[in-house]
């Protein structure tokens, strides 16, 4: 099929067009002026719908790109929204290059581009989504440096993302995962869901509730435990039922859709629940690592804002200038996973960009020892607070021990040397250093200093019982020495003062939930990065547009007035109103973006 190219521009369009007031700097003026330059060749060149000669026009895929960066640019949109806002939105249609009448694209269409943009790039293996967002993220930080703004201070965080799949408890996961299953089944098998109710003994599979049809006094712990287990034994029997049959399945979407709901409901029994002594199922007194909170959303976790707020879901990961506000890279993980191992990630990603990041703020998440010896192999100096060696009680803790790791000796607050080491047992051996017992037990600070309990006194005022028979241990960490160069960087108010700005990063985040990034739009992790990746190009866009509205503006300001000569101000007329009916394109006299060849890629 053809690719749809709008008819020639009438004079209505341009004439329409002139009266849209299309406010400098905002994304839809961007568009309009820059759009070819933003998706480039590079990258829409493997667009190949239009290429055949048959079917109905494709659309340009510059105006479905520009339509999926609009769906975010004001808080975000469902998919049908935006194209109705496209059909509807005179503003829309010139981001978008198309006439003010005549059709626009259809949500299918949007879906497809989506999952063109998830497909992997041809020359780099990176996908496309992740090749245009760090095209334009070069974009806007070319355009901070080119308008001589304060150069980059990076800075690093996470925030949540809400799953789009249903959160549900123990018990609806396995009631709604089994219903689910037995749907999937008669499909499969091509008969009716009571017959496949009848064939598992499973009645629950006709109703509409599963706690609905279990009617039962959740508080009764025997009432609890018997539904649970009668839950558990049709479930096994039913997975064992699908799994024996799954081979002989030929459609490869049911086959693999009641494969994964057999593996969901099996995790749902390994993680949630326990058997008693009597051989009957409870829901188990703890939370499994990676424990299964969706169905629809299996990768979603139970993660922490703060420590009394909690989410199901993602955690949007951030890397970004706090200076401008411009996103580097962002990847989105599961909600409850830590910060560290995600944050090292984007670090290397902006390093592979040729972006130069060497030093970088961050917070506590961020700061254990792991991290920041990893992020000083990739040359990165980490600006954030090191672990706290706290203790609640008025007894020394480690950090009044002094160590002198070249010398091998630890001196203790009462100042007693010891250079005495041994190696503790366990399962992690590790160096402790050891004071002498008769030192010790004459130590007028060892109340503050040894764990031991106090001996008892008796009535007339005599201690009871014996000395300790040891003296004090000190067990060192594995990475002691670094820990406490840390802490000593960390004492430094030149290094506090300068953390102190890591608060303006803030606005990376809130700039991401303005534009929705709040909640996943979609169903599954690939989906929600997708999503995220969007919002984050979106962002950028904005500080790109204003830029580039700013140094036009400068520009404009700047340009020597002469003098005006006879006939000059009539041909200036003429140019200024040949340059309003201008349509969208680079227009001679604006700044021109840099012309980005396709990055190499390592
Ligand atoms: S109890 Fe032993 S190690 Fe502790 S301060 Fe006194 S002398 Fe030093």
């Amino acid at each position: 099929m053809p690719v749809y190219r709008p008819k020639q521009r009438s004079f209505l369009d341009l004439q329409r067009e002139e009266r849209l007031d299309v406010q400098q700097g905002t994304v839809v003026w961007l568009l309009v002026r820059y759009r070819e330059m933003i998706f480039p060749q590079w990258l829409t060149r493997a667009w190949r719908r239009g290429e055949g000669r048959r079917g109905r026009p494709a659309w340009p895929i510059e105006a479905l790109l520009a339509l999926v960066v609009l769906r975010w640019s004001e808080g975000g949109m469902s998919r049908v929204s935006a194209c109705r806002r496209a059909a509807t939105d005179s503003m829309w249609r010139y981001a978008m290059g198309l006439p003010v009448e005549g059709r626009t694209p259809t949500e299918k269409t949007l879906r497809e581009v989506e999952a063109w943009l998830l497909e992997e790039h041809e020359e780099s293996g990176l996908s496309r989504k992740q090749m245009l967002f760090e095209h334009v993220a070069h974009l806007a930080l070319w355009s901070v440096s080119a308008r001589g703004l304060a150069p980059p201070r990076w800075f690093m965080d996470s925030t949540p993302m809400w799953c789009f799949g249903a959160v549900l408890d123990t018990v609806r996961l396995l009631g709604d995962g089994l219903r689910r299953l037995g749907r999937a089944w008669a499909r499969a098998t091509d008969q009716p869901l009571a017959s496949v109710a009848q064939s598992w003994d499973a009645p629950l599979l006709l109703a509409r509730s599963t706690k609905g049809w279990l009617r039962i006094d959740w508080h009764d712990p025997e009432a609890r435990s018997t539904a649970i287990s009668g839950l558990v034994a049709v479930v096994l029997r039913a997975v064992e039922d699908v799994k024996g049959e799954l081979p002989q399945i030929g459609d490869t979407w049911v086959r693999e859709e009641a494969g994964r709901l057999c593996e969901l409901l099996l995790r749902v029994i390994e993680q949630d629940l326990v058997k008693d002594r009597k051989g009957r199922w409870n829901i188990a007194e703890r939370v499994a690592r990676n424990r299964l909170v969706s169905l629809s959303d299996p990768e979603a976790g139970h993660g922490h804002k703060t420590r009394s707020e909690s989410f199901w879901g993602y955690k949007i990961n951030v890397l970004g200038d706090l200076e401008s506000g411009v996103i580097a890279a962002l990847s989105v993980t599961p909600g409850n996973g830590h910060d560290a191992a995600p944050g090292h990630e984007l670090v290397a990603r902006v390093q592979q960009m040729r972006i130069d990041l060497r030093r970088i703020l961050a917070d506590t998440a961020y700061g254990g020892i792991e991290s920041r010896l990893q992020l000083r192999s990739h040359g990165v100096d980490l600006v954030a607070p090191a672990p706290t060696h706290k203790r609640p009680s008025k007894m020394f803790s480690k950090n009044d021990f002094d160590i002198d790791f070249k010398e091998g000796v630890a001196i203790c607050p009462n100042g007693v040397k010891s250079s005495e080491r041994e190696t503790t047992r366990g399962k992690e051996p590790k160096t402790a250093f050891r004071w002498a017992a008769p030192v010790c037990a004459e130590c007028p600070m060892r109340q503050q200093c040894l764990r031991v309990r106090r001996p008892k006194t008796s009535k007339n005022g005599k201690s009871m019982g014996r000395p300790p028979k040891a003296g004090k241990r000190l067990v060192l960490e594995p990475l002691e020495r670094e820990l406490r160069e840390a802490r000593a960087e960390w004492a430094d108010p030149a290094r506090r003062e300068e953390y102190r700005d890591r608060s303006i990063g803030e606005r990376l985040n809130a700039a991401l939930v303005q534009h929705g990034a709040r909640s996943a739009r979609s169903r599954g992790r690939p989906a929600a990065d997708l999503q995220a990746h969007l919002i984050g190009m979106t962002v950028n866009l904005g500080i790109l547009a204003r830029n580039l509205a700013a140094t036009e503006a400068a520009a404009r300001h700047a340009r020597p007035t002469r003098r005006p000569t006879a006939g000059a101000s009539r041909r200036r007329a003429a140019a200024a109103a040949a340059d309003r009916r201008r349509p969208a394109g680079p227009p001679g006299r604006a700044p021109q973006l840099p012309l980005l060849p396709s990055p190499a890629r390592s």
